[in-house]
Protein backbone atom coordinates (compact mmCIF):
# COMPACT_ATOMS: atom_id res chain seq x y z
CA UNK A 1 0.00 0.00 0.00
CA UNK A 2 1.29 3.43 -0.95
CA UNK A 3 0.41 6.71 0.44
CA UNK A 4 1.24 9.69 -0.42
CA UNK A 5 4.22 9.39 -2.22
CA UNK A 6 5.52 6.69 -4.35
CA UNK A 7 8.01 3.37 -4.10
CA UNK A 8 9.78 3.23 -7.08
CA UNK A 9 9.11 0.20 -8.86
CA UNK A 10 12.01 -2.10 -10.45
CA UNK A 11 12.08 -3.74 -13.48
CA UNK A 12 12.91 -7.25 -14.28
CA UNK A 13 14.45 -8.07 -17.53
CA UNK A 14 13.80 -11.73 -17.34
CA UNK A 15 13.91 -14.31 -20.03
CA UNK A 16 11.00 -17.01 -20.92
CA UNK A 17 13.02 -19.54 -22.26
CA UNK A 18 11.98 -21.32 -25.63
CA UNK A 19 8.88 -21.81 -25.19
CA UNK A 20 8.24 -25.38 -22.99
CA UNK A 21 6.58 -23.44 -19.79
CA UNK A 22 8.37 -26.18 -17.63
CA UNK A 23 12.17 -24.38 -18.88
CA UNK A 24 11.01 -21.41 -16.98
CA UNK A 25 13.18 -20.63 -14.10
CA UNK A 26 11.58 -20.83 -10.70
CA UNK A 27 12.43 -17.29 -10.41
CA UNK A 28 10.90 -16.28 -13.15
CA UNK A 29 7.80 -18.03 -12.36
CA UNK A 30 7.96 -16.28 -9.11
CA UNK A 31 8.52 -12.77 -10.21
CA UNK A 32 5.67 -13.14 -13.07
CA UNK A 33 2.89 -14.06 -10.42
CA UNK A 34 3.83 -10.47 -8.91
CA UNK A 35 4.21 -8.66 -11.51
CA UNK A 36 2.35 -5.21 -11.90
CA UNK A 37 3.15 -5.00 -15.46
CA UNK A 38 3.96 -7.04 -18.00
CA UNK A 39 5.99 -6.38 -21.13
CA UNK A 40 6.59 -9.25 -23.66
CA UNK A 41 7.79 -10.44 -26.73
CA UNK A 42 5.70 -12.30 -29.54
CA UNK A 43 7.51 -15.37 -28.94
CA UNK A 44 6.08 -15.87 -25.02
CA UNK A 45 3.60 -18.40 -24.89
CA UNK A 46 0.13 -18.01 -23.41
CA UNK A 47 1.04 -20.72 -20.85
CA UNK A 48 3.71 -18.71 -20.04
CA UNK A 49 1.78 -15.21 -19.90
CA UNK A 50 -1.10 -16.83 -17.98
CA UNK A 51 1.11 -17.04 -14.59
CA UNK A 52 0.40 -13.04 -14.51
CA UNK A 53 -1.79 -12.25 -11.78
CA UNK A 54 -5.15 -10.97 -12.47
CA UNK A 55 -5.09 -7.37 -13.22
CA UNK A 56 -1.50 -6.89 -14.24
CA UNK A 57 -0.91 -4.95 -17.20
CA UNK A 58 0.19 -7.84 -19.54
CA UNK A 59 1.62 -6.10 -23.14
CA UNK A 60 2.24 -7.38 -26.17
CA UNK A 61 5.66 -5.13 -27.22
CA UNK A 62 6.95 -8.17 -29.83
CA UNK A 63 8.49 -6.36 -33.06
CA UNK A 64 7.37 -9.14 -34.93
CA UNK A 65 3.97 -8.05 -35.45
CA UNK A 66 4.18 -5.89 -38.34
CA UNK A 67 1.27 -3.56 -38.43
CA UNK A 68 1.32 -3.07 -34.38
CA UNK A 69 4.78 -3.07 -34.18
CA UNK A 70 5.99 -0.83 -31.09
CA UNK A 71 8.84 0.98 -31.04
CA UNK A 72 12.31 0.54 -28.86
CA UNK A 73 12.12 3.71 -27.75
CA UNK A 74 8.17 3.78 -26.61
CA UNK A 75 8.93 -0.40 -24.96
CA UNK A 76 11.48 1.52 -23.11
CA UNK A 77 9.79 4.39 -22.61
CA UNK A 78 6.76 2.15 -20.84
CA UNK A 79 9.17 0.42 -18.51
CA UNK A 80 10.44 3.98 -17.20
CA UNK A 81 7.40 5.15 -16.36
CA UNK A 82 5.59 2.38 -14.78
CA UNK A 83 8.68 1.69 -12.90
CA UNK A 84 8.61 5.55 -11.75
CA UNK A 85 4.77 4.84 -10.91
CA UNK A 86 5.99 1.73 -8.65
CA UNK A 87 4.67 -1.06 -10.58
CA UNK A 88 7.17 -4.02 -10.73
CA UNK A 89 7.65 -4.27 -14.40
CA UNK A 90 8.75 -7.73 -15.90
CA UNK A 91 10.04 -6.76 -19.49
CA UNK A 92 9.88 -10.41 -20.62
CA UNK A 93 11.98 -11.98 -23.75
CA UNK A 94 12.00 -15.47 -25.13
CA UNK A 95 15.38 -17.40 -24.68
CA UNK A 96 17.54 -15.79 -22.48
CA UNK A 97 17.21 -11.69 -22.28
CA UNK A 98 21.16 -11.00 -23.02
CA UNK A 99 21.20 -13.41 -26.13
CA UNK A 100 20.61 -11.32 -29.32
CA UNK A 101 17.43 -9.55 -27.34
CA UNK A 102 18.22 -5.90 -27.33
CA UNK A 103 18.38 -6.10 -23.79
CA UNK A 104 21.70 -3.96 -24.09
CA UNK A 105 19.60 -0.72 -25.32
CA UNK A 106 17.21 -1.37 -22.40
CA UNK A 107 19.87 -2.27 -19.64
CA UNK A 108 21.05 1.84 -20.78
CA UNK A 109 17.93 3.49 -20.58
CA UNK A 110 17.06 2.08 -17.40
CA UNK A 111 19.96 3.15 -16.27
CA UNK A 112 19.91 6.34 -17.59
CA UNK A 113 16.49 7.08 -16.27
CA UNK A 114 17.94 5.97 -12.73
CA UNK A 115 15.68 3.01 -12.64
CA UNK A 116 16.96 -0.33 -10.83
CA UNK A 117 16.54 -3.06 -12.83
CA UNK A 118 17.72 -6.88 -12.78
CA UNK A 119 18.21 -9.58 -15.06
CA UNK A 120 16.88 -13.10 -14.63
CA UNK A 121 18.33 -15.44 -16.96
CA UNK A 122 16.39 -17.57 -19.55
CA UNK A 123 17.57 -21.01 -21.45
CA UNK A 124 18.74 -19.70 -24.92
CA UNK A 125 17.06 -20.89 -28.04
CA UNK A 126 20.59 -22.84 -29.08
CA UNK A 127 20.03 -24.82 -25.69
CA UNK A 128 16.37 -26.04 -26.08
CA UNK A 129 17.10 -26.74 -29.80
CA UNK A 130 20.18 -29.22 -29.01
CA UNK A 131 18.17 -30.54 -26.64
CA UNK A 132 15.51 -31.10 -29.04
CA UNK A 133 17.52 -32.90 -31.44
CA UNK A 134 19.79 -34.16 -29.40
CA UNK A 135 22.88 -32.48 -30.20
CA UNK A 136 26.20 -32.48 -28.08
CA UNK A 137 26.98 -29.35 -29.12
CA UNK A 138 30.16 -29.69 -27.60
CA UNK A 139 31.07 -33.15 -27.97
CA UNK A 140 34.88 -33.28 -27.11
CA UNK A 141 35.05 -35.66 -30.17
CA UNK A 142 33.99 -33.30 -32.71
CA UNK A 143 33.93 -29.90 -31.43
CA UNK A 144 35.73 -27.50 -29.01
CA UNK A 145 33.82 -24.28 -29.10
CA UNK A 146 30.01 -22.87 -29.58
CA UNK A 147 28.90 -20.03 -31.43
CA UNK A 148 26.12 -18.00 -31.27
CA UNK A 149 25.60 -16.00 -34.56
CA UNK A 150 22.50 -14.24 -35.90
CA UNK A 151 21.87 -14.04 -39.48
CA UNK A 152 19.92 -10.87 -39.13
CA UNK A 153 22.71 -8.25 -38.59
CA UNK A 154 24.76 -8.91 -41.47
CA UNK A 155 21.82 -8.94 -43.83
CA UNK A 156 22.68 -5.11 -45.37
CA UNK A 157 26.50 -5.83 -44.91
CA UNK A 158 28.02 -6.14 -48.04
CA UNK A 159 31.07 -7.73 -46.46
CA UNK A 160 31.63 -11.44 -46.16
CA UNK A 161 32.00 -11.90 -42.05
CA UNK A 162 30.94 -15.34 -42.09
CA UNK A 163 34.04 -16.47 -44.60
CA UNK A 164 36.04 -15.82 -41.31
CA UNK A 165 33.34 -18.07 -38.90
CA UNK A 166 34.30 -21.29 -41.32
CA UNK A 167 36.08 -23.97 -38.67
CA UNK A 168 35.61 -27.50 -38.61
CA UNK A 169 35.99 -27.27 -34.75
CA UNK A 170 33.41 -24.76 -34.16
CA UNK A 171 29.36 -25.76 -33.73
CA UNK A 172 27.96 -22.44 -35.11
CA UNK A 173 24.62 -21.55 -33.75
CA UNK A 174 22.62 -19.77 -36.14
CA UNK A 175 19.75 -17.64 -34.72
CA UNK A 176 17.21 -16.21 -37.21
CA UNK A 177 18.45 -17.76 -40.09
CA UNK A 178 16.67 -15.93 -42.24
CA UNK A 179 15.61 -16.23 -45.90
CA UNK A 180 19.46 -15.23 -46.94
CA UNK A 181 20.82 -18.56 -45.59
CA UNK A 182 22.07 -19.36 -48.75
CA UNK A 183 24.53 -16.47 -48.89
CA UNK A 184 25.63 -17.29 -45.46
CA UNK A 185 26.19 -21.28 -46.29
CA UNK A 186 28.04 -19.93 -49.20
CA UNK A 187 30.64 -17.74 -47.71
CA UNK A 188 31.20 -20.91 -45.03
CA UNK A 189 31.82 -22.93 -48.08
CA UNK A 190 34.63 -20.03 -48.90
CA UNK A 191 36.16 -20.03 -45.95
CA UNK A 192 36.74 -24.05 -46.00
CA UNK A 193 33.70 -25.61 -44.28
CA UNK A 194 32.79 -28.81 -46.47
CA UNK A 195 29.24 -28.89 -47.97
CA UNK A 196 28.91 -32.26 -46.35
CA UNK A 197 29.08 -30.49 -42.81
CA UNK A 198 26.00 -32.20 -40.97
CA UNK A 199 23.47 -29.46 -40.49
CA UNK A 200 20.04 -29.39 -38.35
CA UNK A 201 17.05 -27.32 -38.42
CA UNK A 202 15.48 -26.65 -35.21
CA UNK A 203 11.66 -25.58 -35.79
CA UNK A 204 9.56 -24.23 -32.61
CA UNK A 205 11.57 -26.47 -29.89
CA UNK A 206 10.59 -27.11 -27.01
CA UNK A 207 6.73 -26.58 -28.17
CA UNK A 208 4.57 -28.73 -29.22
CA UNK A 209 4.80 -28.25 -32.91
CA UNK A 210 8.32 -28.77 -32.48
CA UNK A 211 10.41 -30.22 -35.69
CA UNK A 212 13.93 -31.22 -36.53
CA UNK A 213 15.33 -31.71 -39.91
CA UNK A 214 18.84 -32.89 -40.34
CA UNK A 215 21.25 -32.04 -43.66
CA UNK A 216 23.86 -31.13 -44.85
CA UNK A 217 25.40 -27.42 -45.15
CA UNK A 218 25.13 -27.79 -49.47
CA UNK A 219 21.21 -28.37 -48.61
CA UNK A 220 20.65 -25.85 -46.35
CA UNK A 221 20.90 -23.68 -49.21
CA UNK A 222 18.15 -25.71 -51.13
CA UNK A 223 16.25 -25.86 -47.84
CA UNK A 224 12.50 -25.11 -48.78
CA UNK A 225 10.98 -23.63 -45.84
CA UNK A 226 11.15 -23.78 -41.57
CA UNK A 227 8.12 -22.93 -39.42
CA UNK A 228 9.48 -19.60 -37.45
CA UNK A 229 11.04 -19.56 -35.05
CA UNK A 230 13.88 -21.82 -36.42
CA UNK A 231 17.41 -22.08 -35.26
CA UNK A 232 20.11 -24.02 -37.29
CA UNK A 233 22.97 -25.95 -36.03
CA UNK A 234 25.80 -26.32 -38.43
CA UNK A 235 29.11 -28.35 -37.58
CA UNK A 236 29.90 -32.35 -37.32
CA UNK A 237 27.54 -32.42 -34.06
CA UNK A 238 24.59 -32.31 -35.56
CA UNK A 239 24.74 -35.81 -37.28
CA UNK A 240 25.92 -37.22 -34.04
CA UNK A 241 23.09 -38.29 -32.36
CA UNK A 242 20.92 -39.01 -35.36
CA UNK A 243 23.36 -41.65 -36.80
CA UNK A 244 23.47 -43.50 -33.23
CA UNK A 245 19.39 -43.18 -33.19
CA UNK A 246 18.34 -47.03 -32.56
CA UNK A 247 17.05 -48.52 -35.24
CA UNK A 248 13.58 -49.08 -32.98
CA UNK A 249 12.88 -45.12 -33.11
CA UNK A 250 14.30 -44.57 -36.51
CA UNK A 251 11.54 -47.72 -38.21
CA UNK A 252 8.81 -46.38 -35.75
CA UNK A 253 8.97 -42.71 -36.82
CA UNK A 254 9.79 -43.37 -40.55
CA UNK A 255 6.25 -45.40 -40.47
CA UNK A 256 4.58 -42.74 -38.95
CA UNK A 257 6.21 -40.01 -41.61
CA UNK A 258 5.85 -41.79 -44.79
CA UNK A 259 1.85 -41.76 -44.86
CA UNK A 260 2.06 -37.98 -44.67
CA UNK A 261 5.02 -37.72 -47.40
CA UNK A 262 4.57 -36.74 -50.85
CA UNK A 263 7.09 -37.56 -53.41
CA UNK A 264 6.05 -34.48 -55.32
CA UNK A 265 6.32 -31.85 -52.47
CA UNK A 266 9.78 -30.44 -53.05
CA UNK A 267 10.02 -29.32 -49.80
CA UNK A 268 10.52 -32.99 -48.68
CA UNK A 269 13.79 -32.98 -46.52
CA UNK A 270 15.63 -36.31 -45.67
CA UNK A 271 16.18 -36.39 -42.18
CA UNK A 272 18.65 -37.81 -40.16
CA UNK A 273 20.65 -40.95 -41.94
CA UNK A 274 20.01 -42.42 -44.93
CA UNK A 275 16.09 -41.90 -46.10
CA UNK A 276 15.10 -43.26 -42.38
CA UNK A 277 13.05 -40.04 -41.50
CA UNK A 278 10.74 -38.25 -44.37
CA UNK A 279 8.95 -35.24 -43.72
CA UNK A 280 7.12 -33.01 -45.70
CA UNK A 281 8.15 -30.38 -43.65
CA UNK A 282 7.04 -26.86 -44.27
CA UNK A 283 10.00 -24.94 -43.65
CA UNK A 284 10.45 -21.75 -43.98
CA UNK A 285 13.48 -20.11 -42.95
CA UNK A 286 12.20 -16.86 -41.88
CA UNK A 287 13.40 -15.08 -38.74
CA UNK A 288 10.19 -12.85 -38.18
CA UNK A 289 7.50 -14.92 -37.30
CA UNK A 290 4.67 -13.10 -38.44
CA UNK A 291 0.91 -13.73 -37.66
CA UNK A 292 0.45 -15.45 -40.93
CA UNK A 293 3.06 -17.64 -40.77
CA UNK A 294 2.46 -18.79 -37.18
CA UNK A 295 -1.17 -19.31 -38.29
CA UNK A 296 0.30 -21.79 -41.04
CA UNK A 297 2.71 -23.33 -38.80
CA UNK A 298 -0.19 -23.93 -36.05
CA UNK A 299 -2.37 -25.39 -38.92
CA UNK A 300 0.61 -27.65 -39.95
CA UNK A 301 1.24 -29.56 -36.90
CA UNK A 302 -2.09 -30.45 -36.57
CA UNK A 303 -1.13 -33.02 -39.13
CA UNK A 304 2.41 -33.35 -39.06
CA UNK A 305 4.67 -36.63 -38.28
CA UNK A 306 6.84 -34.39 -36.21
CA UNK A 307 3.48 -34.19 -33.79
CA UNK A 308 4.03 -37.92 -33.41
CA UNK A 309 7.54 -37.56 -32.38
CA UNK A 310 7.20 -34.74 -30.41
CA UNK A 311 4.30 -36.54 -28.18
CA UNK A 312 6.50 -39.96 -28.63
CA UNK A 313 9.44 -37.61 -26.71
CA UNK A 314 6.93 -36.31 -24.04
CA UNK A 315 6.56 -33.07 -24.83
CA UNK A 316 3.80 -31.56 -23.45
CA UNK A 317 2.52 -28.59 -23.97
CA UNK A 318 -0.92 -27.83 -24.80
CA UNK A 319 -1.89 -25.92 -27.75
CA UNK A 320 -2.09 -21.59 -27.33
N1 LIG B 1 16.75 -14.09 -26.74
C1 LIG B 1 16.41 -15.24 -27.55
C2 LIG B 1 16.75 -15.05 -29.02
C3 LIG B 1 15.97 -13.96 -29.70
S1 LIG B 1 16.27 -13.90 -31.40
C4 LIG B 1 17.11 -16.47 -27.00
O1 LIG B 1 17.98 -16.38 -26.14
O2 LIG B 1 16.75 -17.57 -27.44
C5 LIG B 1 14.95 -14.89 -32.02
C6 LIG B 1 15.52 -16.15 -32.67
O3 LIG B 1 15.77 -17.13 -31.66
C7 LIG B 1 14.58 -16.82 -33.63
O4 LIG B 1 14.62 -16.23 -34.90
C8 LIG B 1 15.14 -18.22 -33.64
O5 LIG B 1 16.30 -18.31 -34.44
C9 LIG B 1 15.55 -18.40 -32.19
N2 LIG B 1 14.50 -19.07 -31.42
C10 LIG B 1 13.79 -18.56 -30.38
N3 LIG B 1 12.95 -19.49 -29.86
C11 LIG B 1 13.14 -20.61 -30.59
C12 LIG B 1 12.58 -21.92 -30.55
N4 LIG B 1 11.66 -22.26 -29.66
N5 LIG B 1 13.02 -22.83 -31.46
C13 LIG B 1 13.96 -22.51 -32.36
N6 LIG B 1 14.53 -21.30 -32.45
C14 LIG B 1 14.13 -20.35 -31.57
Amino acid sequence: MRHGYVIPGKVYLIGAGPGDPELLTLKAARLLRVADAILHDDLVSEEILALAPPGARVQNVGKRCGKDSISQEEIERRMIDYARAGLTVVRLKGGDPLVFGRAGEEMDALARAGVEFEIVPGVTAVLGAAAAAQVALTDRRLASKLLLVSNHHSRDKADSAWVQLADEDTTLAVYMPGQNVAARVEELVRGGLAPDTPCAVISCATRREQKVARMTLGEVALAPTLGAPALLVIGAVAAERAMAAPDWAVEKIAAKAKPEADAEDKSEIALASAAAFESRAEMLFAEEISGEVAGDVAEESAENPFDAKAAERNISISES
